[in-house]
């Protein structure tokens, strides 16, 4: 494994590559659900790729962009001993110069849900993930569905940019009381985390009412909030379809129901695709 923090180092180290590449961008402090894209990517690819770079254009102000976890000797280490070939690690000075050129998130799926929430954050993240994957030269670039909309948001960049790389979606991976595992797990405490779990939890009830013939999205999001009142403040219930346009109905095999809640210090978020 080579690391690499460079732009010219990973142009060089890109050229020594022949054969399908999988790509991993991630903000590092690296933990399970990680690791399920990680292994994903080296089963389907002939090299592997790993970005750990905590970009400042996809935090707003006041965010935690200074406090954001970053553990880089033990994601060194998760990334050998799960056979990454390149692990890149730039400074933030070799991604960026003053008065870029900026891609901009689309204007209304870009800017509803996390967008609304997030303003700009969309645009910054679309911006790095453009970056990334030229600069990688990914076969196949590998996202969580715990970010539903930044996974919808960068298909469309590839698509409406006829970028030649495939985003594989991957599922959400879970601690085994259902917690969505994030890299700012870490700021909950032992009672924050227990309450954290109505989340999924309410995620839970949402899919057991439709399997029970519910589909009307009003009657759903009404029973989430009351399992959500264990939260300290709820930003968002939503229910969409995969392309993120507001739905009245559940339609089985292309919905995705999402929430955004406060509990303790960090903000969460989880979603599940029905
Ligand atoms: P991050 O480091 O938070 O930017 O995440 C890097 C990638 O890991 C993104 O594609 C996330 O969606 C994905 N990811 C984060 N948490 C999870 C999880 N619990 N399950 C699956 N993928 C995840």
């Amino acid at each position: 494994m080579i690391i690499v923090r460079t732009i010219k180092e990973m142009q060089e180290a890109k050229k020594g590559l022949s054969g399908s590449i999988g790509f991993v961008p991630t903000m590092g402090a690296l933990h399970q659900g990680h690791l399920s894209l990680i292994q994903q990517a080296k089963k389907e690819n002939d090299h592997l790729i790993v970005s750990i770079f905590v970009n400042p254009t996809q935090f707003l102000e006041g965010e935690d962009l200074d406090a954001y976890p970053r553990r880089e000797e033990a994601d060194i280490k998760i990334c050998e001993v799960a056979g990454v070939d390149i692990v890149f690690m730039p400074a933030i000075g070799q991604m960026y110069e003053k008065d870029e050129l900026c891609i901009g998130a689309p204007a209304i799926r870009g800017y509803i849900l996390e967008g609304e929430k997030r303003p700009g954050h969309f645009d910054g993240m679309l911006q790095v993930v453009m970056k990334l994957l030229n600069l990688s030269g990914a076969t196949r670039a590998y996202f969580g569905k715990k970010d539903a909309q930044q996974l919808v948001l960068i298909a469309q960049m590839v698509k409406n940019y006829f970028m030649d790389v495939q985003i594989i979606p991957c599922e959400i991976v879970r601690d085994e009381k259902g917690l969505a595992l994030s890299s700012r797990n870490v700021y909950l405490s032992a009672e924050e985390k227990e309450r954290a779990l109505c989340l999924s939890r309410a995620l839970k009830r949402a899919s057991k009412m439709v399997m029970a013939g519910e589909l009307a999205v009003s009657v759903i999001r009404k029973e989430m909030r009351t399992v959500l009142d264990e939260a300290d403040k709820v930003e968002y219930v939503a229910i969409v379809d995969r392309a993120f346009n507001a739905l009245e109905e559940i339609e089985i095999g292309n919905t995705i129901i999402l929430v955004a809640a406060w509990v303790g210090k960090p903000r969460l978020i989880d979603n599940i695709w029905i």
